[in-house]
């Protein structure tokens, strides 16, 4: 098993310990029966019964995952083209992960420069609207948790109706800051134009929308849906290990709050992702306990479109800048959490390969380990870019025909629920999207611009 660093003052109570053999596990996903957490910690690890990745058997768990990806989706690599805008950077939650967020009380008027921004829904709009004529299907939008936020006028007047509404709610009203960031049903309305599919909201969001209230997810999801919302993003996920989310985001909802928010998305009608954000402090253990989570909520609502998991990006965060983690996830462990994800999620049929997260090369590769999707054509990344990774920004379809056909695969653009689907034909240029509302095969930067945003590129 590979050694992870764990704070000195920590100590996990779910540790990689099985009786559970490496060869019997292997034979159950060969078998393709499903697998318990034991299997699963047995074949991350290549078996607990010795320390370190062994390589032969690594290659053993890497062939049966790629096996049961052909079974349960064939050979096309999917991608959605997609934009990505998101709203704020202002955030308050301090995760030790992360480099996104700007501490909000940066954006108050009066304090001066900062490196953050917050859109407000016109702008979101106009963003939107431009890129439409690009050809994009889908706008992927995850922010920070502005204290300014809220669901709608109703919201912000409860929020304001607390003593102290900064320190027991995170809320400030819209007048103290610079930009007005509108409310999360503005947004919506906003980014929701021309048939593009919205998919935005994350669980955290959703907390956030409803803070200092008793409504329910659903309920907020509902309104949030009627206002254009399409889909739910199930990032904030992290490691679904309570003891995980203490060191890493002790501010962000629990395990269970994440389940909460999900099973209401999907209650409200909308479909919802799962990611798995991996290689920091956490152990083999607590990324098998995350994946039984999302696949106990499966099999509760069937909602779940795809799995992603994410390679910690360590650089610039609290966690590297503060000595708590020395690196991320090593090329082996990156194989074996897609592959066994394929393998233990027999109830999700896609699972991503994050050309962002992992790069073109290593992205390519995991989709011989049990990966099928290679996300999204992502017209801006501001979040992988700002945590320090080398890989943001955007793909063409002429670059995602390349990457793919170097792997003899065929390209197939999807939609954000893989339900349309258009086979590209490598023969065939000029090389765009075909599925957005505004589509008609131009590659993505041969449109005409129209004003778009500077950092829309
Ligand atoms: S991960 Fe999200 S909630 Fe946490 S600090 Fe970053 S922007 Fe805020």
């Amino acid at each position: 098993m590979s050694a992870r660093r764990v704070p000195d003052d920590v100590t996990f109570e779910h540790v990689p310990e099985t009786d559970q053999s490496f060869e019997n596990a292997l034979a159950k996903a060969r078998a393709g029966d499903r697998l318990t957490v034991a299997d699963g910690v047995e074949l991350l690890t290549t078996g607990t019964d010795h320390a370190g990745i062994d390589l032969r058997r690594k290659e053993r768990v890497l062939e049966a995952a790629d096996r049961r990806r052909a079974d349960v989706v064939g050979d096309d690599v999917t991608f959605v083209a997609n934009l990505n805008n998101n709203v704020t950077t202002a955030c308050n939650t301090g995760c030790l992960f992360c480099n996104f967020k700007d501490t909000a009380h940066q954006f108050e008027r009066g304090e001066g420069d900062h490196a953050g921004f917050t859109k407000p829904p016109e702008e979101s709009r106009r963003i939107v609207e431009t890129t439409l004529d690009r050809g994009i299907s889908e706008v992927c939008s995850v922010s920070g948790l502005h204290p300014a936020f809220a669901l709608d006028d109703e919201h912000h007047e409860i929020l304001a109706s607390y003593d102290s509404p900064a320190q027991t709610v995170n809320y400030k009203p819209p007048a103290r800051y610079e930009v007005d960031p509108g409310t999360y049903l503005d947004q919506m309305r906003a980014m929701s134009v021309g048939g593009v599919h919205l998919h935005s909201m994350t669980p955290e969001e959703a907390y956030h929308a409803r803070r200092g209230t008793d409504w329910s997810y659903e309920s907020v999801y509902r309104r949030l849906r009627d206002a254009g919302l399409d889909s739910a993003p199930g990032t904030a996920a992290e490691i679904l290990v309570d003891e995980v989310r203490d060191v890493i985001c002790p501010g962000k909802i629990d395990t269970q709050g994440w389940v909460d928010a999900m099973e209401g998305a999907v209650a409200a009608g909308l479909d919802v992702t799962a990611t798995i954000m991996y290689g920091h402090v956490e152990n083999e253990m607590h990324r098998v306990m995350h994946l039984d989570v999302v696949r106990d909520l499966q099999d509760r609502t069937g909602g779940i479109t795809e799995f992603v998991p994410l390679s910690f990006v360590h650089q610039n965060t609290p966690l590297y800048r503060r000595g708590i983690v020395d690196g991320g996830a090593s090329d082996d462990e990156d194989e074996l959490m897609i592959a066994v994800s394929r393998l233990y999620l027999d109830n999700v049929d896609n699972v991503q390969s994050s050309w962002v997260k992992y790069g073109n090369a290593k992205a390519l590769k995991l989709l011989n380990c049990g990966a099928n999707d290679l996300m999204g054509t992502i017209l801006s990344e501001e979040i992988t870019k700002r945590a320090g990774g080398e890989y943001g920004e955007f793909r063409s379809v002429a670059d995602y025909i390349d990457m793919v056909s170097a792997i003899g695969r065929p390209l197939v653009e999807r939609s954000t629920d893989y339900r349309t689907r258009h086979r590209v034909d490598p023969d065939d240029p000029p090389f765009g999207p075909h599925l957005g509302p505004r589509a008609d095969g131009t590659p993505l930067l041969d449109r005409p611009r129209r004003g778009v945003a500077a950092d829309d590129d």
